[in-house]
């Protein structure tokens, strides 16, 4: 795609509703994973533009956008959501070269970022606050109100459903944001500020300033002036942000990593598990941070479930992004050295079957064939690490309590699901494995901006994604007023 027909200079950040270069004058180069070749260049935004971002967003709060009613930053983000709408394809277009996305996953993310805008942009003026029942000569009751200015710092695989949820929630409780998207994934992020100044937001609301981890985003982690950090990334990065927060003693949402289980019983409906058994672990080339990369199965339907399992492994296709077929390359070079790393240890592994790359796939493009691995004990290190690649991992169990004990053997826990038709398993399984989101007999539940989302253990605290975002992204006020 020849970034001439973007309507945004990606070289460029965009602070208080004005397009400038960043103060050190840096670019870095952008790739297209498909083919490894440089397609442009962004900005690689400085602790001075994090600082001018962080400014402008307070003044933003003192300015038309603090005065906005709750009704009025409703209408913002719904006008926002039909201008993502309107260039759903665009967007998509855009994600699929710069991180190398078919282009129908890609597709779907920008319709994902149209839904949170709707859906944050309706439930703007729908936040209450109670009253409270106390002593005699008391009325008591509570008002929810924005930090201040938020900080997001988002990564590669996702950007827009994530910029949707968070910066989505942030606006619509009345936050001035500053974004810092992933180095990898800039474009949409600045698209996506470009919708925002079109859609009327007032200048300040919204600052968008790409740059390296290290730079502009650990800038944004330790700004004094930021009220609220949401950060979303890998486990190591996560524990900066909060340590880097926790100086200033600011409240952080981390969205982390996972390994997590799909736990299918003898009484599985296996030919609808099927599709979703795989998908989990291979859409977005298995970069998602809720991919399920371990295939819980019990023992007496093992040999069928890896054999179907397999059969479809065997017919996946990986290539270019607009060739859009069932996997696309991974982000960058470095990604798949880390994957192909991690799979070269797996030495007592069986591998059950590969996907296959296509024959025209450039030679420079970052492809990796999905790969379905057995015989690994529970806590190998490739049941055990994030792989974050096209791997799965299938691990037999005996009855219901060893499945529970393995679901749980990690140290992470996003989301699980379970495959019986047992009602009672079921309820019991949901109850017993820890997690942020149990599915039964589904995997994801289609997306679901609706649904609170966000992790135990090693995969964060905090919860985005449905009405829990706004209270997130609000502090709680209790007055208490004697009136005798
Ligand atoms: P990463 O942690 O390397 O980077 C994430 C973001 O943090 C990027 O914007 C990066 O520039 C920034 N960053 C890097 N160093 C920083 C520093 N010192 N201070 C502040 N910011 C810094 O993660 P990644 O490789 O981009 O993404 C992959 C990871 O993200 C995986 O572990 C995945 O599971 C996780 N993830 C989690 C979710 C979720 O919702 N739980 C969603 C997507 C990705």
């Amino acid at each position: 795609m020849s970034l001439d027909a973007l309507w945004f200079d990606p070289a460029k950040i965009y602070v208080d509703g004005v397009w400038r270069a960043p103060e050190g004058g840096r670019l870095l180069t952008l790739e297209d994973p498909s083919t490894g070749l440089a397609i442009g260049e962004i900005a690689s935004g400085e602790a001075a533009d994090i600082d001018a971002g962080v400014a402008a967003a307070r003044g933003a709060l003192a300015g038309e956008w603090g005065r906005a009613t709750a009704a009025e930053r409703g209408r913002v983000l719904a006008r926002l959501g039909q201008l993502v709408l309107a260039r759903a394809d665009d967007l998509a277009r855009i994600e699929a070269a710069d991180v190398g996305k078919p282009l129908k996953q890609a597709k779907a993310d920008a319709l994902a970022l149209a839904r949170y805008c709707e859906f944050y942009g309706g439930a703007a003026d729908k936040v209450m606050g109670e009253t409270i029942p106390y002593q005699g000569g008391y009325t008591v009751y509570t008002l929810r109100e924005p930090h201040g200015v938020t900080g997001h710092i988002v990564p590669w695989n996702y950007p827009m459903q994530i910029i949707g949820r968070s910066v989505g929630a942030a606006l619509a409780m009345g936050n001035a944001c500053v974004l810092k998207p992933a180095e990898e994934a800039c474009l949409t992020a600045l698209a996506f500020a470009a919708l925002a100044d079109e859609a009327g937001l007032p200048k300040g609301a919204l600052n968008v300033v790409p740059g390296l981890g290290e730079a502009a985003g650990a800038a944004l982690a330790g700004h004094p002036g930021v009220n609220h950090v949401s950060f979303t990334g890998s486990v190591a990065v996560g524990a900066l942000v909060q340590a880097a927060a926790a100086r200033n003693v600011v409240p952080v949402t981390l969205e982390l990593g996972g390994k997590s289980p799909q736990v299918v019983f003898r009484d599985v409906d296996l030919d609808a598990a099927l599709p979703f058994l795989v998908n989990a672990g291979i859409q977005n080339a298995g970069q998602t941070c809720s991919a399920s990369s371990r295939i819980l199965v019990e023992r007496g339907r093992l040999d069928e479930v890896t054999e179907r399992m397999a059969a479809r492994y065997r017919d996946l296709r990986v290539g270019p992004a607009l060739a859009d077929l069932d996997v696309g390359p991974l982000v960058s070079g470095r990604q798949k050295e880390i994957v192909l790393g991690m799979l070269a240890r797996a030495g007592g592994a069986d591998v059950a079957a590969r996907g296959e790359i296509v024959g025209n796939a450039p030679s420079g493009g970052h492809y990796v064939a999905p790969v379905l691995l057995t015989g690994l004990a529970p806590d190998d290190p490739l049941a055990q690490d994030e792989i974050f690649g096209p791997v799965q991992v299938v691990i037999p169990f005996e009855d219901e309590a060893e499945a529970v004990a393995i679901a749980n053997g990690t140290d992470y826990g996003l989301v699980a699901s379970v495959w019986s038709r047992d009602g009672g398993r079921q309820m019991r399984m949901a109850k017993a494995i820890r997690a942020g989101q149990v599915f039964l007999n589904n995997y994801g539940a289609g997306g679901g901006v609706e649904l609170p989302f966000g992790g135990v253990g090693r995969s964060g605290h905090g919860r985005e994604k449905g009405f829990e975002a706004l209270y997130g992204f609000s502090a709680l006020k209790t007055v208490a007023a004697y009136h005798g």
